[in-house]
């Protein structure tokens, strides 16, 4: 039986203070800015994540943070290949994957973010390009270590746009993506694998997207940022 997962993805922004209810059945965890790990460490009584690494060790990489300074901090997730960090930064696939491997070296969980654009969806090419974000996203990382990994399937067109998909449209692409988890390990793995839906999740529509069989919780930006973040962690318990 897969726990659900709610995550908070707070981007470049401080949300207004407030109190997270969270709930033993689920797990809660917050991507926040790095400068702020260590305070919300003891603010918030949630998992923490970071929101990007850099995969090395340590050496002359100006401005980067890598897996082991994020663990140290006391984070224990990583987001990786988020839609954003694709578009604006252009990590490709390959690089995520090194930054997919550097976060299980660093004993960190990543949550590796997938999803088409609209003029991918258009073209009728959406499984085609999240399987190859999946298939490169993961190469080598073994039957093992593919249990620290998560996946959200987040369509471009819904991030921060109000444009949520449907409970079907979500499911059938996070369905599919489960499928893909069993041909590349097996169907047990497939069937452990947490898989979340992001874009434009809010406290209205969660229950109904996080109740359907292949979605495993949410990754939420906008409405985690404020008491709109417990009605989310709400439509998953
Ligand atoms: C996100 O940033 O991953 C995201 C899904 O944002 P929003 O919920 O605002 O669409």
């Amino acid at each position: 039986m897969r726990k659900k997962l709610v995550a908070g993805n707070w981007k470049m922004n401080l949300p207004a203070h407030f109190k997270v209810r969270v709930n033993d059945n689920i797990d809660v965890v917050l991507f926040v800015p790095f400068t702020h790990i260590t305070e919300c460490l003891s603010d918030y009584p949630v998992i923490l994540g970071a929101q990007n690494l850099y995969p090395g060790f340590n050496g002359a990489f100006t401005g980067e943070v890598s897996a082991g300074m994020i663990r140290n901090a006391g984070a224990e997730y990583v987001l990786v290949g988020h839609s954003e960090r694709r578009s604006i930064f252009g990590e490709a696939n390959e690089l995520i994957n090194k930054k997919v491997k550097s976060a299980i070296d660093g004993s960190l969980r990543p949550l590796l973010c997938v999803g088409e654009t609209l003029e991918e969806r258009e073209k009728g090419i959406t499984m085609n390009v999240i399987s190859e974000q999946i298939k490169i996203g993961l190469n080598e990382v073994d039957d093992i270590d593919i249990e620290k990994v998560i996946i959200a399937y987040e369509p471009v067109w819904a991030i921060g746009t109000g444009k949520t998909a449907t409970s079907a449209q979500a499911e059938e692409i996070c369905k599919a993506i489960r499928e893909l988890i069993s041909e590349m390990y097996s169907s047990e793995v497939a069937d452990d694998i947490r898989i979340l839906y992001g874009g434009s999740v809010n406290g209205k529509n969660a229950k109904e997207i996080f109740s359907m069989p292949n979605i495993d919780g949410g990754l939420v930006g906008g409405a985690s940022l404020n008491n709109e973040f417990n009605e989310v962690i709400k439509g998953a318990v």
